[in-house]
């Protein structure tokens, strides 16, 4: 007998750990060097720009834009088997880092501003995906 199936989780790492407990909260943070004024996007020990080690986490704005997207209609694991089909995105936010994610709350076109909010599962874990905006003058 097998266990039930379980969404894969994430792994935080050193350098990742804040980015997790964050979203646990309903936030999404992003390394910030003062060193330099780049925000960046994954987490890493140090500034891909200037090579810093004093890296800050800070709070972000949490908005941006579709950069593309895809609709996903064969699952990438068994549990994900009645969530599709669905969008995933690659989103530029704002502070001029791009992530991936899924994309909700509409028909994405590229360009779309987005939000993000969290998806807290039941493992605890918490992940960000985007919400669709509704913006001046759209149909
Ligand atoms: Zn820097």
């Amino acid at each position: 007998m097998s266990a039930p199936a379980a969404y894969p989780a994430p792994r935080p790492t050193a350098e990742s750990a804040p980015f997790w407990e964050a979203a646990r909260e309903g936030r999404l943070v992003l390394q910030y060097c003062p060193a330099c004024g780049r925000w960046q996007f994954y987490p890493r020990p140090f500034c891909t720009e200037c090579l810093s080690e004093a890296l800050e986490w800070r709070a972000a704005s949490g908005q941006g834009r579709i950069h593309s997207f895809t609709i996903c209609h064969i699952p990438a694991h068994p549990v994900f088997a009645d969530r599709v089909p669905c969008a995933m995105g690659f989103i530029d936010l704002d502070e001029g880092v791009r992530m991936l994610g899924e994309v909700v709350g509409g028909a994405p076109r590229i360009g779309a501003r987005v939000a993000v909010e969290f998806e807290h599962r039941e493992d605890g874990t918490s992940l960000p995906r985007w919400r669709l905006l509704e913006e001046e003058g759209a149909a």
